[in-house]
């Protein structure tokens, strides 16, 4: 899609610097987010601020949507003043966690009006969308993946999941069980430890180098929980919905998960204490205050 601008609405931790890579590659860019402060970065870098998602859609043929929950991914796409009602859009391409029955319900409601849906939900964080290091899975038509390449790759590697929207939905929901139950059990051994006297950067450094490392261990830890930071960049109330929508999409499919059950707990419980603004990490935070230690070096 030469010389035309691109859409972008849901300029947040993730949208904002997603957003700013495509100004980076030389696309021009339409933009809105209800909160008129995350766009102004990209205003002053020479993106055009739309006044609502239809106006945006009224611009640009290809719009992206980096969206917290599914509720509001539907009433961006379908709701009244939403990309639905744009003369232009062909494409909606979301980078949102939405889960799969919402990506099932858009993609049917904006086939209606002869838009395609992509889901491409993404992993790897606030630092991925910086540098252009996200995975980045994608369920739409293969000749559609193949169009969006070029665009897409730009938040980097790119995995195509299946034609059936929602596919790609489900990898994500499963990599994000898998990130909070490591956040989780992580904390627990590292509060043991803790109480039996070791120092934790220590502990940190042979689980590295032992079977258990893992995201939790390697990244999240160092980061922001042993600076006593907290500022991971992912929020409670997103992890915490992720959580929600893969236990409630196994259920549907009638497949067990207990322990991702216990996670989404832990997550209810970081949420109620904590906030859904705060940050993901707070997990530890809880696990501290039940063992009666601090997990700081
Ligand atoms: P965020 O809350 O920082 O950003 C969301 C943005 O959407 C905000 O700027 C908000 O003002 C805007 N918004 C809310 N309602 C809107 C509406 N009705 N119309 C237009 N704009 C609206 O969230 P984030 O961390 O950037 O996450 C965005 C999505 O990416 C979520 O689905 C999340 O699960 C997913 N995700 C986040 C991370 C992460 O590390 N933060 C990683 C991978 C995936």
């Amino acid at each position: 899609m030469p010389n035309q601008p691109l859409g972008f609405v849901g300029l947040g931790r993730m949208g904002g610097p997603m957003a700013g890579r495509l100004l980076d590659a030389g696309h021009e860019l339409v933009v809105f987010d209800s909160n008129p402060e995350a766009c102004a970065p990209l205003v002053a870098r020479g993106a055009r601020q739309a006044g609502s998602p239809r106006e945006v859609a009224d611009l640009a043929e290809l719009v992206l949507t980096s969206l917290p929950t599914p509720d509001i991914v539907q009433a961006v796409a379908i709701g009244p003043e939403g990309l639905a009602e744009g003369s232009r859009i062909k494409i909606l391409l979301d980078l949102s966690t939405t889960g799969p029955g919402t990506a099932a319900r858009v993609a049917a409601a904006l086939g209606e009006h002869d838009i395609q849906w992509v889901d491409a939900p993404v992993s790897g964080g606030v630092a991925g969308a910086t540098n252009g290091t996200l995975a980045v899975m994608l369920s739409c038509p293969r000749a559609t993946f193949e169009a969006l390449e070029p665009i897409a790759g730009i938040f980097g590697k790119l995995f195509f999941v299946g034609e059936k929207p929602g596919l790609a939905q489900v990898v994500k929901l499963g990599n994000n069980l898998l990130a909070a139950a490591a956040l989780a059990v992580t904390s627990e051994a590292l509060a043991m430890g803790v109480k039996a006297g070791i120092d934790p950067r220590v502990m940190i450094d042979i689980i590295n180098a032992s079977s258990g490392r893992n995201s939790a261990t390697q990244d999240k830890f160092p980061r922001s929980v042993l600076p006593g930071t907290f500022d991971f960049g992912f929020a409670t109330g997103l992890s915490y919905k992720d959580v929600r929508l893969c236990v409630d999409e196994s259920e549907a499919l009638g497949v067990p998960m207990i322990v991702g059950a216990i996670v989404r707990q832990m997550l209810a419980v970081t949420n109620a204490k904590y906030g859904p603004a705060s940050d993901f990490t707070c997990i530890a935070k809880v696990v501290e205050e039940w063992a009666g230690v601090e997990i700081r070096g």
